[in-house]
């Protein structure tokens, strides 16, 4: 362990030290990495100093990879067109790490994306690493497991790290705050189903793909118009400097990929110039750090000992329909953080 690097605490049972583990995953080896991973994504107390010691101890290393987000309907082709993306940046000298969330593991123990045998030709490639689903047991969700495995990731040299996401309306946006560049697949159907494509998630896609033109060209030219179209006059006035390319591939026969991966280097190129990409991951590391906050907040309230007594009363006088909930937790925060709370009110 090099000098610098902070004092790290004990492994918890069943893991290697974490001086192994942190040079493990710094060497890139694919064993310690899922270790750590599993150490990050643990829900466990006990883990979660160890986590915290080792991701701290990573933190310089992280942060250079080109994080994309890849979003849409079940069936559009997404897992597909990653794995033919991922295989054309590997044979470009890239190391690709794919990282996939699944709305519905919380509920189901991810059904959509998680039963299917996926990308096993770029899983089984040297350089790639594919993890299908991440854990959703954190109270954060899967996007704050998920935002410490891109730090992993990062650390073990992986420069090019794709998160994939089923299209929820909502998934999108949470994709959108994780990652630089952030692509929508959409079917040569999307034009007749802009209606039903919410409004924010138009607003944050920087690249739009419409899959299956190999099908079906003629709809897919017809769609690519359609949602230019509709940028034209979402993003009008928008001040951001960036107008989203609409391409049209097949993700099967290999048709247009290129001009994916051109597009991405083209947006990348475009948030160092801009400034706008490290406005993004700031942005990025104040949400998290408030998430942070409510997460920890939470926790105070489900296990703190000392607040059991009180819990127990709010929590009977919520339920019974007699207190507001956000009392409830004014009155928690005034009792653990005393006059800080109050001055935190009053000011
Ligand atoms: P996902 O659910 O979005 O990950 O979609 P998949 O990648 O699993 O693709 C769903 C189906 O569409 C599969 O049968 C694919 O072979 C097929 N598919 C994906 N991309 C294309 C494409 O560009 N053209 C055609 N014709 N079929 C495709």
């Amino acid at each position: 362990m090099s000098a610098d690097a902070p004092a790290l605490v004990e492994a918890p049972p069943g893991f290697p030290p974490l001086d192994e583990l942190r040079a493990g995953v710094l060497a890139g080896d694919r064993i310690m990495l899922a270790r750590a991973i599993t150490l990050v994504e643990s829900r466990h107390p006990a883990h979660r100093r160890a986590a915290e010691a080792l991701l701290e101890s990573l933190l310089a290393h992280a942060g250079t990879a080109h994080r994309i987000g890849i979003s849409g309907v079940p069936g559009v082709g997404k897992s597909t067109l990653i794995e033919a993306l991922g295989l054309k940046l590997l044979d470009a000298g890239h190391r690709v790490m794919v990282l996939a969330i699944d709305p519905s593991s919380e509920l189901s123990g991810g059904a959509i994306l998680g039963d299917k045998t996926r990308m096993t030709r770029l899983a089984a490639a040297e350089g790639a690493f594919v993890r299908p689903t991440a854990s959703a047991g954190r109270l954060g969700g899967v996007a704050a497991a998920t935002r410490d495995v891109i730090l992993l990731g990062e650390a073990a040299g992986f420069d090019r790290i794709i998160v994939e996401t089923v299209g929820t309306g909502q998934s999108e946006t949470e994709v959108a705050d994780l990652v630089d560049s952030f692509l929508l697949l959409l079917l040569p159907s999307a034009g007749d189903e802009l209606q039903g494509i919410k409004k924010g998630v138009m607003e944050r896609a920087d690249i739009f793909v419409i899959n299956k033109a190999d099908r079906h060209p003629e709809a897919a030219k017809t769609a690519a118009r359609d949602v230019r179209a509709a940028l034209r006059i979402l993003r009008a006035g928008a001040r951001d400097g960036w107008m989203p390319p609409v391409l049209t591939v097949s993700a099967l026969t290999g048709e247009g990929l290129d001009d994916v991966i051109a597009a991405l280097a083209c947006h990348r190129a475009w948030l160092d110039q801009s400034g706008e990409g490290e406005a993004r991951r700031r942005a990025q590391r104040r949400r998290w750090l408030k998430e942070a906050i409510a997460e920890a907040l939470a926790e105070l309230w489900d296990r703190d000992p000392d607040l059991a007594a009180e819990r127990a009363r709010l929590e009977h006088e919520v339920l019974a329909g007699r207190l507001l909930p956000r009392r409830a937790a004014r009155e928690l925060v005034e009792r653990r953080l005393g006059t800080y709370g109050e001055k935190a009110r009053d000011g």
